[in-house]
């Protein structure tokens, strides 16, 4: 059996998390590189084998409980621990939402109800299911990394109008950090919140200043971090921010 330490990235067939995969990899870790989409993962996960990596594909829709079950069996089945969980896998639909054209303020309304509930299945319930079964997990093991890639988007602090369910669930997601914090931390399981900053990926679109690499930067550090780093803290470049 490998001694690798064994890491789950969601979201990993592209943008933060591809390049999460990839990073995690070279510095020694056996990569589970999660996607909704199977063919496409596998795809990536050859392209990162071919650059002499150690990384592996899984089918994974964080929306569906079953298909978090189904991974949760399945690592469980073969390897029984899981050192590091990057809940990356994100969606940020209000942008297309909120530049429609809406005649009617009941459209608004219903819009901004399904956007909001679509969002927070993916940002907030997946990441809280998968924190709520490999959390204990890693309890059992005593060691754990959870990363919830959360954004500045969420922070209380700067609270505003505009990318009403992203926000809304960053906030949500920022909680969930907390409440797992609390839960695991007695058991060297460390939980943080980061902001990879504004990341040129497809959600971040081509104006965004910083590259890919830049803002995993900070997932690879919440990754990695020693016995009794912090946790429960929400950062951006390794560096504590406000919530
Ligand atoms: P991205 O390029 O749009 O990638 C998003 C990833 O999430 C894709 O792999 C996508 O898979 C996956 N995903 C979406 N819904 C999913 C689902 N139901 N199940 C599994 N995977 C799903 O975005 P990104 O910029 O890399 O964002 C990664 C994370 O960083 C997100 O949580 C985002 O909120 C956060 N973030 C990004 C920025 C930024 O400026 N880019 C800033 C702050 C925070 P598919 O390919 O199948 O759609």
């Amino acid at each position: 059996m490998s001694e690798k330490r064994l890491a789950l990235v969601t979201g990993g067939n592209r943008g933060l998390g591809l390049e999460t995969c990839r990073q995690l990899a070279q510095k020694g870790f056996q990569v589970l590189l999660a996607s909704r989409d199977l063919m496409i993962g596998e795809k990536k996960a050859h392209e990162l084998q071919a650059e002499g990596l150690d990384v592996h594909s899984f089918q994974l829709d964080v929306a569906d409980p079953n298909s978090i079950k189904r991974i949760y069996d399945e690592i469980r089945n073969r390897w029984n621990r899981l050192e590091v969980l990057v809940n990356n896998a994100g969606i940020l639909i209000d942008q297309e939402q909120e530049s429609t054209e809406v005649h009617h303020l009941e459209d608004l309304f219903r819009l901004h109800r399904e956007n909001i509930l679509h969002t927070f299945q993916v940002n907030v319930l997946g990441a809280f299911e998968l924190c709520d079964r490999f959390g204990l997990l890693m309890q059992e093991q005593r060691y754990g990394r959870i990363v919830n890639v959360s954004s500045g988007l969420g922070q209380l602090s700067q609270m505003q109008d505009g990318f009403t369910a992203y926000r809304i669930s960053k906030a949500a997601l920022n909680a969930v950090t907390r409440i797992f914090a609390s839960k695991f931390k007695d058991y060297d399981v460390l939980v943080n919140s980061i902001c990879p900053g504004w990341v040129k990926t497809d959600m971040g679109g081509p104006q965004a200043p910083r590259s890919i690499e830049e803002g995993v930067l900070g997932i690879i550090w919440a990754a990695t971090l020693p016995e009794n780093g912090p946790t429960g803290g929400f950062f951006r470049d390794g560096k504590l921010i406000e919530w």
